[in-house]
């Protein structure tokens, strides 16, 4: 498996959010996480890439394995720059003051191959027009849905291979929804292994392969996403009866 997660314990200060969970994504898959608001789901994504909140929470148990190596250790930059892996975290992260194409040319600035990067602008705007629409648009002038299209198309940039998908639907209208995921699939296909977070259930566990639910920092179910969208308790708690 690509990556592991090894039950893992984080806090903020004294208050623990996740208490010793554990799950996997294989080479290729995509995976989803599913909760409830306050769960967990961005504390895991955050203790995978290192990135701290503003507060800061720390990992204080288990572990965190990619490719079998133990990634406890490894600093933010060179979780992207080494190991390939990118988030895109809410739209709303994204850096307002610059433009489109500014933004982007951030996301590469540890990338060396001037013929890779200049083809992969290539392939954001060609997966996502309106960003080549919008080029030199100040990205805290664009709509909710293309600051989720450019916090997608920025973690692209970075040469990932692994993508951590911080709530990619937030804003987006069905339309839109429906075109984001269909390039997220897009870029599965082309091999892009993927971990989703997702509010909407529904919608998250028909993009997947398979699917944990999260709850006040437990996994309380997992299994195929087809499963998990017909366990009654699931069924329930999550997708509205
Ligand atoms: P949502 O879907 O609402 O974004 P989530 O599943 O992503 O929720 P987290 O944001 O990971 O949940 O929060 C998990 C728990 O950790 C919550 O109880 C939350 O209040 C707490 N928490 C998150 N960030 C901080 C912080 N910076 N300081 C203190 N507690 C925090």
């Amino acid at each position: 498996m690509l990556l592991e997660i090894k039950n893992l314990y984080v806090k903020y200060g004294n208050i623990e959010a996740l208490h010793g969970i554990s799950f996997t994504v294989d080479k290729g898959e995509i995976v989803t996480l599913i909760g409830s608001n306050g769960a967990g789901k961005t504390t895991t994504l955050h203790a995978i890439t290192r990135v701290p909140p503003p507060e800061g929470s720390k990992v204080s148990g288990g572990d965190i394995l990619y490719d079998g190596k133990s990634i406890l250790n490894v600093s933010a930059h060179s979780i992207v720059a080494d190991y390939h892996i990118a988030l895109a975290p809410e739209g709303r992260h994204i850096f307002g003051n610059l433009t489109v194409e500014e933004n982007l040319k951030l996301a590469t600035y540890s990338r060396k191959d001037d013929a890779a990067r200049k083809k992969d602008y290539e392939r954001v705007y060609d997966l996502f027009p309106k960003m080549a629409e919008r080029r030199y648009q100040r990205s805290e002038t664009l709509s909710g849905g293309e600051q989720q299209m450019l916090s997608v198309s920025r973690a692209i940039m970075t040469a990932c291979d692994f993508i951590l998908l911080d709530e990619p639907s937030m804003g987006l209208s069905p339309l839109l929804m429906y075109d984001m995921f269909r390039v997220l699939k897009k870029l599965n296909e082309e091999g892009m292994t993927i971990l989703l977070i997702e509010q909407n259930a529904n919608l998250a566990l028909k993009f997947a392969h398979r699917g944990y639910v999260l709850d006040t920092g437990e996994i309380v179910a997992r299994g195929s996403a087809k499963d998990l969208l017909n366990n009654p308790d699931v069924k329930k708690a999550y997708l509205g009866g």
